[in-house]
């Protein structure tokens, strides 16, 4: 069977009612029937659940949906995309552990990498997307970790997973990467030898801008460390939230082919507008890293990005002239969204640290919802003409 049939047809077992849909575990704790049961629960000897911080049935299933999605051997979800990325950094990595990571990164992430990281011993040294060459050059006796995002957010640039996943293996390092942008739909990483793939399943598995989420999924030895860190430290995702992301993965597909369908109309009408001076869409033939993106994604994704001719002035005029899409932070979700990334999400890194991830001050993100193409598109011609 395919895999989005095996993923759309996994549901937890039915209960004596013969319900269709999934029924919702929403409960803190379960029950022992003797003293006997609950000891060997304790114990590991059997996989009763216990307590919904280390297990609850909603949560497996969306674990077990996404494994089939991805193609890995095992997964623990959590509460949000940060406590998914942190968990797999805190699980593998102790101090004196050096990490490498591509330069363009997620703000959080970037955050934990610089700021919490090394507090705790890790060092990290950071190398650019885009030239891979310099990587292996990055590599120390003490690295222990790889960590990338393709695309990246919210500059779009593509990381080779086949380079990425030699040198790893090369190296034997581990190889971690945040697929929260192409979502398995588009985009496989464990094929290319990939050992751990996190994600933020708030942005497009979820897609209605509803619940906060996060899985990493990989290599069973590494999951169970992770699992072990976050039973203790806590990071577990609500029952109910993981009953509406399993829900959510039904549709993930066809709502991917839409979502990307969409961002490449808009970006294809968009392209050499007069106003727009750079343009960047992973499936664009213009994009400076296409080849690598038609090798390895499946479609280009549901974002696009490009740069207004005139700076800082020309991002808040074009946002205040939107009239339909909307303004918020979020990305992945079934309404358009425009953001600008140097006056709201990257205004507390300077100018320069701003360039150096290419966050330009005319940079805006589009994140393709699922309203009628030609409508997403006026609304973005008619702000444009305002700018
Ligand atoms: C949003 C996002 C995250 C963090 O996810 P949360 O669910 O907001 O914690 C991590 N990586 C990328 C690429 C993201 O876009």
């Amino acid at each position: 069977m395919d895999r989005i049939s095996k993923a759309i047809r996994t549901q937890i077992e039915r209960t004596g009612e013969k319900e269709h849909a999934s029924p919702l575990f929403l409960t803190s704790s379960f029950c022992f029937d003797d003293a006997e049961e609950m000891r060997a629960a304790f114990a590991d000897e059997n996989d009763n659940n216990i307590y919904s911080r280390f297990s609850n049935p909603n949560v497996q299933e969306f674990v077990d949906k996404m494994c089939i999605l991805e193609g890995a051997e095992a997964g623990y979800a959590t509460s949000s995309g940060m406590s998914a990325v942190f968990a797999s950094f805190m699980s593998v990595l102790k101090a004196g552990d050096h990490l490498l990571c591509c330069k363009a990164i997620f703000g959080s992430t970037h955050t934990v990498i610089t700021k919490y990281l090394p507090k705790y011993g890790i060092e990290y040294t950071y190398v650019p997307a885009d030239k891979p060459e310099e990587w292996e050059k990055a590599i120390r006796p003490n690295t222990k970790m790889i960590f990338l995002e393709t695309p990246t957010n919210p500059g779009l640039d593509i990381i080779d997973l086949e380079i990425a996943g030699k040198l790893s293996k090369k190296h034997g390092l581990i190889l971690n990467v945040d697929n929260c942008f192409a979502t398995p739909i588009a985009q496989l990483p464990i094929k290319y030898g990939v050992d751990l793939v996190t994600h933020s399943a708030t942005k497009w598995i979820d897609g209605q801008g509803r619940v906060l989420g996060g899985i990493v999924l990989g290599r069973k030895d590494l999951i169970k460390d992770i699992y072990l860190f976050c039973r203790s430290t806590g990071p577990a995702l609500s029952p109910f939230n993981a009953w509406i992301l399993s829900k959510s993965l039904d549709t993930l597909e066809v709502r991917m082919e839409r979502h990307a369908s969409n961002a490449y109309f808009l970006a294809d009408h968009l392209k050499g507008h007069e106003k727009i001076s750079r343009l960047k869409y992973p499936f664009l033939d213009t994009h400076p890293q296409y080849a690598i993106a038609k090798k390895q994604m499946i479609n280009g994704g549901g974002i696009i990005c490009f740069e207004l001719k005139g700076g800082l002035d020309a991002g808040r005029r074009f946002l205040d002239n939107l009239e339909m899409l909307s303004l918020t932070a979020n990305l992945g979700d079934t309404r358009s969204i425009a953001s600008h990334p140097a006056s709201t999400t990257h205004a507390k890194l300077s100018e320069a640290e701003r360039q150096e991830v290419n966050i330009t001050p005319g940079l805006i993100r589009i994140s393709a919802g699922l309203e009628k193409k030609e409508d997403i598109l006026s609304d973005i011609l008619s702000a444009l003409k305002k700018v």
